[in-house]
């Protein structure tokens, strides 16, 4: 396994190779990002992730400065994953001096986690174009766990031509239901006890959906009553929208896009679930 610092020399291994998978992250890899490993493996001749904490996607009150890092860790892991490739650059190598380019998707950016994280999605599609050119991988994964990031960064993709197959795989979750997360790493062990509660308000408004109600805000509301029942959680949002879109709805016609993000304490997670009318026989 090469690990990388430089551009230069990301660029002279990529040579070498015909397929690439890209897997990008911000380290403290935890069974969510090696699902993407995995899936990399299964469908590329040689699979690339990168570890770096972007700054321009953190706001200034956000946690960039505490946010969880394990390098010899997430190495340890990537080795065993048998990862070819491992680019690691410094925020210099990324942001150099005089660097002033951003990239703003537009409208499916600006609801959810654009509304209450302004400048995040800019900084994610910046940092992940500039990925794409680096690495020029034939494929990129991403986790269904950032929803509204892989529509950001399909967007992005045709609307820039980016030669790049973007593949988005299922969120991997504990035996109770949490969305694994570098972040669940700063719960109290009685917030930990409290967070599955995100999960069972998405799976609410999912039995409720499976039993025929079509009607949004009677979803939503199905969330929030779940939430209200765990004096830990603090809601930021809930959200009933259209998948393609992130426009919240009135009426689910045969998809929509359940999801919440969710505080507890200074700590603040996301999930979602899709909902999907399964065809009738
Ligand atoms: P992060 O390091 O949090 O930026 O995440 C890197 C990639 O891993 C993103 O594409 C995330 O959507 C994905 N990811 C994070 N958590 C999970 C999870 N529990 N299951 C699947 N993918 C995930």
């Amino acid at each position: 396994m090469q690990v990388l610092e430089t551009i230069a020399e990301v660029r002279a291994a990529r040579r070498g190779l015909t397929s690439l998978g890209l897997v990008p992250t911000m380290g403290f890899l935890h069974a969510g990002h090696l699902s993407l490993v995995e899936r990399a493996k299964a469908e590329c001749g040689a699979v690339a992730v990168s570890i770096f904490v972007n700054p321009t996607q953190f706001g200034p009150s956000e946690d960039l400065s505490r946010y969880p890092r394990d390098l010899p860790r997430d190495l340890a892991m990537l080795e065993a994953a048998g990862v070819e490739l491992v680019f690691t650059p410094q925020p210099a190598e990324i942001y150099p001096l005089g660097f002033s380019t951003r990239v703003e998707v537009g409208a499916v950016a600006g609801p959810l986690e654009g509304a209450s994280r302004p400048g995040h999605f800019a900084g994610v599609a910046t940092v992940v174009a500039k990925l794409f050119n680096i690495v020029q991988p034939t494929r990129a994964y991403f986790g269904q766990k950032d929803a509204q990031q892989s529509v950001v960064i399909r967007r992005m993709t045709r609307d820039l031509d980016l030669p790049v197959e973007v593949v988005v795989a299922p969120t991997v979750r504990e035996a109770d239901g949490l969305a694994l997360s570098s972040r669940n790493a700063y719960l109290t062990p009685e917030q930990r006890t409290a967070a599955p509660v995100l999960f069972r308000a998405l799976s609410k408004a999912q039995a409720s959906f499976t039993l025929g109600e079509r009607n949004a805000e009677t979803l939503r509301n199905a969330m929030r009553d779940v939430i209200a029942n765990t004096p830990e959680a603090e809601v930021d949002y809930v959200s009933l929208a259209d998948p393609d879109t992130m426009e919240e709805l009135v009426l689910i016609d045969t998809r929509a896009l359940a999801s919440l993000a969710i505080r507890f304490g200074h700590t603040r997670l996301i999930d979602n679930l899709l909902l999907e009318e399964t065809a009738r026989l």
